[in-house]
């Protein structure tokens, strides 16, 4: 069964243009961003989709990261405004909303793990059943959760889409907000080449082979720390 997507392929796949644009929007260097994952209605992106594991072999769960700076500051107000604990209050006694939230981790684990494999990293067996924001049981990150809305389409994320109607005095979808929300003239934060570039150009059992070696120091390491990456945790 396909997993809803808001975009299609041919404008999921980045241009250098958008790995620029997201850089300035960050205000620093794009780094294994795969794709786009919602564009504005001008083009500019949204939403920067990282690969389930990153080009230096780690496990990497937050798959949506919100780049535009307009939504972000909107949704930071919100945050601010304590709208995740009346958000987590609910979650523990309406059991709608905890179904909703439950479908949405599950589209999450699908949708990541189709990322996964059409961007060449395959299964990430590390973050099993593990996607972010702490869901399905909590909300630990609204970014994550309108990320998610925003890369998914509506009727997906209901806790994200809750989010996006109450920030419609700073921002909607049928509105572009990209004037003056970044430099578009600033010198780009100093360019990683993405994995996109890398893992074409790179020897694919060199790769393998690195990453098996890297897997194994991180498996042991995390048998000691044990880990935990469900903010909008920066790649
Ligand atoms: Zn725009």
């Amino acid at each position: 069964m396909p997993v809803a997507e808001a975009l299609a392929a041919a404008e999921r796949t980045p241009s250098q243009q958008d790995l620029d644009t997201v850089s300035r929007q960050l205000g620093r260097p794009a780094r294994d961003i795969v794709e786009i994952g919602a564009r504005c209605v001008c083009g500019n992106p949204l939403v920067a989709t990282t690969a389930p594991r990153l080009s230096s072999g780690i496990p990497f769960p937050t798959t949506y990261y919100l780049t535009h700076p307009v939504i972000t500051a909107a949704v930071s107000r919100l945050e601010a405004a304590g709208e995740m604990v009346t958000m987590n209050e609910r979650l523990e006694t309406d059991e709608e909303l905890q179904a909703a939230q439950l479908r949405a981790h599950e589209h999450y684990l699908a949708v990541r793990d189709a990322i996964g494999e059409r961007s060449g990293v395959g299964p990430v067996p590390e973050i099993d059943g593990v996607s972010a924001g702490a869901m399905p049981a909590r909300v630990k990150c609204l970014h994550v959760m309108v990320g998610h809305s925003l890369a998914a389409g509506p009727g997906v994320n209901a806790l994200g889409d809750e989010a996006l109607a109450k920030i419609t005095q700073w921002w909607t979808a049928d509105v572009c907000a990209c004037a003056g929300a970044w430099d578009t003239e600033a010198p780009v934060p100093e360019q990683d080449r993405s994995r996109h570039v890398r893992t074409q150009a790179g020897d694919p059992e060199a790769k393998r082979r690195e990453r098996a070696a890297k897997r194994a120091a991180r498996e042991a390491a995390e048998a000691e720390a044990g880990s935990a990456t469900d903010t909008q945790t920066e790649a």
